[in-house]
């Protein structure tokens, strides 16, 4: 089977180091981008399994990218999770409201990693935290 490939879009170096470490560690294909302008390029040019998207990014955030691959016939279908500082309240609704199909709260639990991110790239606009369908 294919490996499935996974784009990062993270600003923040420490954390997309650890993501990228897991996300190897289970053997997923890694992109990465720094930025949302430029995630959203390797989103068009790669075509990954996956988006796992940091809301707060420098210029353009992650609920707007996310808006802008969720409005784009080529992307849609992308899963797009979320991952929302654990001290922003209210950010998880605001992701899903963007078209986010779930997210993942920092810091993030390795333990759980893997598993979450299989279930989203298999089964995406189900809240794998709550259990409830959110799309
Ligand atoms: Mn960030």
């Amino acid at each position: 089977m294919k490996e499935k490939t996974i784009l990062v879009i993270e600003d923040d170096e420490m954390n997309l180091k650890l993501v990228r470490t897991l996300l190897k560690v289970c053997r997923y294909g890694v992109i990465e981008a720094m930025d949302a302008e430029n995630g959203i390029e390797l989103a068009r040019e790669h075509h990954p399994d996956l988006i796992l998207m940091d809301i707060q990014l420098p210029g353009m955030d992650g609920l707007k990218a996310t808006g802008i691959i969720k409005n784009d016939p080529d992307l849609k279908e992308i899963p797009v999770v979320a991952i929302t500082a654990f001290a922003m309240e209210g950010d998880e609704e605001k992701a899903l409201k963007a078209g986010c199909d779930g997210y993942i709260v920092k810091p993030i639990d390795t333990r759980k990693f893997c598993a979450t991110i299989e279930t989203y790239c298999n089964n995406k606009g189900k809240d794998i935290d709550s259990g409830k369908e959110v799309s």
